[in-house]
This record gives structure tokens, sequence and C-alpha cells, in this order.
């Protein structure tokens, strides 16, 4: 049997673009000798998306339709897509035609020479803001520094996941998702493959500030206990430093003298700290607690030599 290639696409008040960016991915998909199918899902559009879609799916049985009751977000509507996908391999592609479809086929190549995950990694950024490059740019450095997991700068969730690999990322039921950090959680061989990321072929952006902000967040909070464990040592330094200061009034004590509030103060110090301190053991505390509520699973085993199952 023929192998199968899901596309999984998230529209979110896409009816300017649904119907080119659903042309141009079908005309990439037929090039491949594979099954395809293509899943567009609406992440509660209050615009003519789901009327474009619904006539779209009425043309061609390869496109499958998901209507979400209000909007989502794009994690959750990507996820949603990826639960409905029955192929072999899944490509997860912007609805607005900024991840070129074209580049579906290098991506299935470098899958069909054994990669496990192939992602996208944007070399240039056209039609966008000086802003969004430049805080794009930095946060991507911020996040590689911070997260546990090496997960590669300039890339978004334009990827391609073999079908054991989605399945591990589905068993991930976490709610807050950030999908590059997941994928990069798992490890896998993950292959790069260069391309230009192209202006939106219509329509605005529709990650608002604040939801870039959120799913800034979601990056850092989810792939790093860093910042739950900063009071620790800020509250380490602070008391280093009351205790240097006393070690000084008592030379000052012993020599010239000196004033007693001055000892009030590093004692106030002294007390920040070992604040500081007890709020730093407290966030390693919440960081188990983070962990078990996640639920990931403990371990992914790649392959299996003489273990049956
Ligand atoms: N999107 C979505 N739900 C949202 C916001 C965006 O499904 O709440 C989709 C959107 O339709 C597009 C993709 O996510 O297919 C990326 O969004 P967009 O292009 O607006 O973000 P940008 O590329 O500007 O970061
Ligand atoms: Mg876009």
């Amino acid at each position: 049997m023929k192998k199968m290639i899901s596309l999984i696409a998230p529209a979110y008040q896409e009816e300017a673009v649904a119907r080119t960016a659903y042309g141009r991915m079908r005309d990439a998909l037929a090039l491949l000798p594979y099954e395809y199918e293509m899943i567009f899902v609406d992440d509660g559009s209050r615009d003519d998306t789901m009327s474009v879609l619904r006539e779209i799916a009425r043309e061609d049985e390869h496109v499958k339709v998901l209507s979400f009751s209000r909007n989502f977000g794009h994690q959750l509507a990507v996820t949603a897509g990826m639960d409905a996908a029955k192929g072999d391999a899944l490509v997860i592609i912007d609805m607005d035609l900024q991840d070129p479809p074209e580049v579906i086929l290098q991506m299935v190549e470098a899958w069909e020479d054994g990669a496990d995950i192939v992602y996208g990694k944007r070399i240039r950024r056209e039609g966008e803001t000086l802003f969004k490059k430049l805080t794009a740019h930095c946060y991507y450095r911020v996040l590689d520094k911070l997260s546990a997991y090496p997960i590669p700068p300039d890339t978004g969730d334009f990827r391609l996941l073999d079908r054991k690999v989605a399945e591990h990322f589905l068993s991930m039921r976490e709610h807050d998702r950030f999908l590059r950090g997941m994928s990069a959680w798992m490890g896998y061989v993950a292959v790069p493959v260069e391309y230009v990321r192209a202006p939106r072929a219509a329509g605005e952006t529709k990650y608002s500030f604040k939801k870039m902000l959120n799913l800034a967040v979601d990056g850092i909070l989810g792939f790093s206990d860093a910042p739950l464990l900063w009071p620790f040592w800020m509250g380490c330094g602070v008391c280093a430093l009351s205790f240097a200061g006393f070690v000084a009034l008592l030379i000052c004590a012993l020599t010239c003298g000196a004033a007693g509030w001055l000892w009030a103060f590093c004692a106030l110090v002294l007390l920040g700290g070992l604040i500081l301190v007890g709020m730093g053991v407290m966030g390693a505390y919440i960081a188990r607690i983070l962990h078990e509520a996640k639920g990931r699973p403990l371990y992914i085993v790649k392959e299996k030599i003489n273990i049956g199952g």
C-alpha cells in the first residue's frame, strides 16, 4: 500500500488566503509518489474561512476540515489536526503561505533518507517588520540558552514528523503547548531544511502581540525550570553580601566603632536574602509538581531489539 502524507494547516480568519493556499499545497503534494490528505483546522474564525474550506472539501476528497467552537489558538489547532491525521508522515504548515509548500518536497526527501523530524529553518524573513525580526532573533537565542533541551533557532512549527514521532508527541497532553519545544524534548534525528520565509500571501498576521507574548512565555516556562530557581541563587548572593557586611561591621566595631543602625541594616539584608532562598526552595518543589502535572512519558524508546511488543 502506498504511504500517506498528512498535511495539517491551522487557519484563523484566513478567508483571503485559504483558497490560494489550498491550491499551492495541493500542487506540491500531487508531485509526490504518495497518497495524501490535507487537514485544515478552522480555529474558531468569525469570517468566511469556514465557507471557503467547506467548498474546497466538497470539491476535493483529499481535504478534511475540523472547525473549533471558538478560537483555541494555533498550537491547539495544530494538535487537533495531528490527532485526526492518518498519514505515515505529518507535515505542519501555516495557512498564509509564509512557509512555501514546495519545501515539503525537500522535507519528504529527507524523511525518505531516514530523518524522523525535518524542520524548516528560516535563513531569511521577507515582508516582516523590523520589530518582529528583532524580537524573534533575540527570543530564539534566549530560549536556546534557558531551555534544558536544544531548540534550534530560527525555526517555527513548519516541520515534518514521522508517524512514530507524532504518536509520542500526541501522548503528551499538556495544556500550555509549545510544539517546537516538545519536538526538541522528544529527541530523535532532526534534520533542517533551509528556506526563505515568504511574506504573507494575503491578510494580516493573526498572532497579536499578546498571543505572541503568551507563546514566548509558554516556550520558556514549559522548557526551563531556571526562572523558578533564580530566587534561590539571588538569595544566596544577598546572604553572602550581608555576611560580608557583618564582617566589615565587626572589624569597624573593634577598631573605630560602628553605628547601631548599620547592624540593623545588615540584618534586614540577611532577612531579605533568606526569604529569597526560601522562595527558591519552593520553586524547586513547584518545578517538580510541574513535571508531574505535565504527565509526559518518562522516556521514549526509539528501537527495540529482541524485545517483543
Ligand atoms: N492561527 C491560528 N489560530 C490563532 C492564530 C493563528 O490557527 O489564534 C494560524 C494562522 O491562521 C496561520 C498560522 O496560525 O495559519 C500562523 O499565524 P500567523 O501567520 O498569523 O502568524 P505569524 O506568521 O504572523 O507569526
Ligand atoms: Mg504567518
